[in-house]
């Protein structure tokens, strides 16, 4: 006797055979469970996928049917939820099951044998008995890295706002989106809501997500710090892409299996399988780090959100600028609304920490070229003298984003894409941001042999460089302590992709800011979200016009929150707030989003916002895919693009209801992608558009053959390859 099993496998993207493949086996497992099985010439995962196979149906000829190879019977099977999940991922985003489902598994399954994981699985379990039995002492826990306050340890007494936001999180069932300003203690509601939940519930858990690697360290610190004593070490564990597959592998059986309480982590964790999970925070929840970029390009937050509704667990979405999707599924219940908003407006310890001072530098009236206003310069001089410190923050790495010559006109384009080539002084490199492509300086210009290369634009590195000069003279009179003697000279660090490459350099970065150790901070957008600075208390832009021209309809959004970001790691010192300010230097110092910041009005801000988009039908009042396409030629992407749009209309006739689906749905021309060629690849792309979200799901599941089926013909001779990008960020 055998039995026929379906198993979903991750076949490679776009083959004729579909995911769910026949295994025959001696006995029936249940769906769930993880088996290993002979595909071609390997081995590889699989799960046991519903439904069931059935010879009868005549899907399988039972002649060629293998073998399962061996079944992970130490791993319990996942879910029912966690294979709804995945099903309705795949369905959504338009791609295989199988390649989520193997994807959102911790690589390291696949390696290991039975035994190999049955011995693991023991370890954990020997692990958390032993503390559950014995009461390890909560000291043993791992070494933290991160320095916390005194009072992070311990759960605080609520402010009243955090009070009532907790309350209403307790009592209604949500989701719920958290609009709370930078320092209103949105973290502390969090892990109060969490400890509710764990002490009220045996086998409840908690997922937490936050969109960065770079947070988690802290964000981990502050909960085993509170859980561990109670919990042991081995209740919180974190999952995201910076850890080894061996402790991937273990921090995601720890929650598989029910040890882990919390598990905190990054986009990835949203398929994390927890069979007890009843509440899911997604911090910072406008991030666009939670949209994946390859592959099935989910949303985190929005699967946050169905997943919460498919297993009965709270969905906490918290900002402080939220994502104006977000924002219009939380306006009044009466209008529609599906999310309730729950607002804290107050910084904890509200008089000496009210919101930094933005301030406004209108650029025309500075002189031409400056790249510090003077009284900008006069203010951090100020601070530095007092020992405080002074964050400047500009989104551009390098010491200048191309060099050129202005006799013969040359400039640093990439060779293999449509982009300069950024001047790296301390290494004298000319390197690529896009492809990656570097190379040494040249003594003279390629073009026509002059001597004098000059540089155009300005990124962090030449900053740093400026400051020194700059700040030559400052010196600290004011002495927080004995390791900062007074008068000494000026200290600038910098903290970009480019000096935190190697792994921990980021840590001890930040830890050297936090220690004092820095005067001036000199970073990318990596140093405006989320760390917890105590002795800021000037944050500078000195030059974010360059977003108000994009012509990314997201644009304002993302600039309006990176710099209310920015303003929030000022004045989070208690002692130091009272007189933080923010400084924006501008040639619009009129501009709408300019103004808004200076008011903190992030709702009158989204509501202008909102207004533009529903007149020019815009996300969230209408929904959007993209169907991007790389290929040798611009020619052959566009051509594929442009035959798949043509073929929905003529080819497509004979599908029942195809009419009415068409008729909500618009197709834009292929257009080149913005950056047009990356590493000797050409990639455009086509938009399609409708004002229902059931409209446009039909339209691509359907459309799908006809985006296989074009790929051959002759005209899109050297498509390389082509992906649908459901509900894209960036266009
Ligand atoms: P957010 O996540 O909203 O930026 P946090 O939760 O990090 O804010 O809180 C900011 C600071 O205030 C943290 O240092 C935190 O320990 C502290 N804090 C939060 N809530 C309280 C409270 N009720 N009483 C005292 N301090 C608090
Ligand atoms: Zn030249
Ligand atoms: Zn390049």
């Amino acid at each position: 006797m055998s039995a026929w099993l379906a198993v979903l496998v991750h076949t490679p993207a776009h083959a004729a055979m579909g995911p769910v493949l026949t295994y025959r086996h001696r006995q029936v497992l249940p769906a769930g469970t993880l088996v290993r099985v002979p595909l071609g010439a390997r081995e590889t995962l699989g799960v046991i996928w519903e439904p069931a196979h059935d010879e009868a149906s005549g899907e399988f000829d039972p002649d060629k049917v293998r073998d399962i190879s061996e079944v992970l019977d130490t791993v319990l099977p996942l879910a029912n939820a966690w294979q709804q999940l995945v099903r309705f991922a795949a369905r959504y985003y338009q791609r295989s099951a199988g390649e989520v489902a193997l994807a959102a598994l911790p690589p390291q399954l696949r390696e290991l044998s039975s035994l190999q994981l049955q011995r693991k699985a023991l370890r954990l379990q020997k692990a958390l008995g032993l503390q559950a039995t014995a009461g390890e002492p909560a000291n043993a826990k791992r070494p933290s890295p991160v320095v916390l306050d005194a009072g992070q340890a311990q759960a605080q007494v609520l402010s009243a706002e955090q009070t009532e936001v907790l309350a209403q999180i307790t009592t209604q069932s949500g989701p719920f989106l958290l609009f709370g300003a930078t320092g209103s203690g949105k973290t502390e509601v969090y892990l109060q809501a969490v400890e509710q939940l764990l002490a009220h519930e045996p086998q409840a858990q908690a997922l937490v997500m936050v969109p960065e690697i770079n947070l988690t360290p802290q964000l981990e610190a502050r909960f085993v710090e509170r859980f561990a004593p109670q919990w042991g070490p081995q209740a919180v564990v974190s999952l995201h892409s910076g850890m080894t597959p061996a402790q991937r592998l273990s921090a995601w059986l720890a929650a598989h299996q029910g040890g882990a309480r919390i598990v905190l982590g990054t986009r990835m964790a949203v398929f994390a399988s927890m069979p007890g999970l009843r509440l899911i925070v997604v911090d910072e929840e406008h991030d666009p780090s939670y949209k994946s970029g390859e592959g099935a390009r989910y949303s985190a937050r929005d699967l946050a959100v169905y997943r919460g509704r498919l297993e009965g667990a709270k969905v906490v979405l918290g900002s402080a600028t939220p994502s104006l999707e977000s924002w219009f599924h939380s306006r009044p219940p009466s209008e529609g609304g599906r999310y309730l908003r729950l607002h804290m407006p107050s910084r904890i310890g509200a008089a000496g920490r009210s919101l930094p001072l933005v301030r406004r530098v209108d650029m025309t009236h500075q002189p031409r070229h400056a790249v510090f206003s003077l009284p900008l310069l006069e203010a951090m001089k100020e601070r530095i003298a007092r020992g405080e410190q002074c964050l400047v923050f500009l989104n551009r790495r390098g010491y200048a984003p191309v060099l050129h010559c202005s006799d013969c006109g040359w400039k640093s384009a990439c060779g293999h894409c449509s982009a300069f080539r950024v001047f790296h002084k301390t290494d004298r490199t000319l390197r690529c941001h896009h492809c990656g492509h570097s190379e040494r300086v040249p003594r003279t210009c390629p073009g026509c042999g002059n001597l004098d290369i000059l540089t155009l634009g300005r990124g962090t590195e030449q900053i740093e460089e400026l400051l020194t000069t700059l700040l030559a003279d400052v010196r600290r009179t004011g002495s927080q302590s004995a390791e900062q003697p007074e008068g000494q000279a000026v200290r600038i660090g910098r903290i970009d992709a480019d000096t935190t490459r190697l792994k921990g350099t980021l840590q001890s970065q930040l830890a050297a800011v936090h220690a004092g150790e820095v005067d001036v901070l000199v970073g990318t957008q990596m140093i405006a979200k989320g760390h917890d600075f105590r002795r800021i208390t000037l944050v500078a832009a000195i030059n974010p016009d360059s977003a108000l021209f994009s012509s990314d309809f997201r644009a304002p959004e993302r600039l309006f929150s990176l710099l209310l970001q920015a303003a929030g790691r000022a004045g989070r010192d208690a002692a130091m707030g009272a007189h933080s300010e923010v400084w924006i230097q501008t040639f619009q110092p009129a501009h709408p989003v300019y103004a808004a910041l200076k008011n903190y009005d992030y709702p009158s801000f989204a509501q202008s916002q909102l207004q533009e988009r529903e007149q020019a039908g815009m996300p969230p009042f209408s929904y959007q895919a993209l169907v991007r396409a790389d290929a040798r030629s611009q020619e052959a992407a566009q051509a594929f693009l442009n035959l798949a749009r043509q073929r929905a209309s003529s080819d497509m006739g004979q599908w029942p209801g195809w009419a009415q689906v068409l008729e909500q749905v618009m197709l834009y021309p292929a257009v080149p992608m913005s950056m047009q060629r990356v590493a000797n690849v050409e990639r455009a792309q086509m938009l399609v558009e409708s004002a229902s979200r059931h409209a446009l799901q039909s339209f691509l599941a359907a459309w799908q053959d006809v985006l296989h089926g074009s790929r051959s013909d002759p005209a899109c001779k050297g498509l390389i390859r082509w992906a649908i990008d459901v509900d894209p960020l960036a266009i």
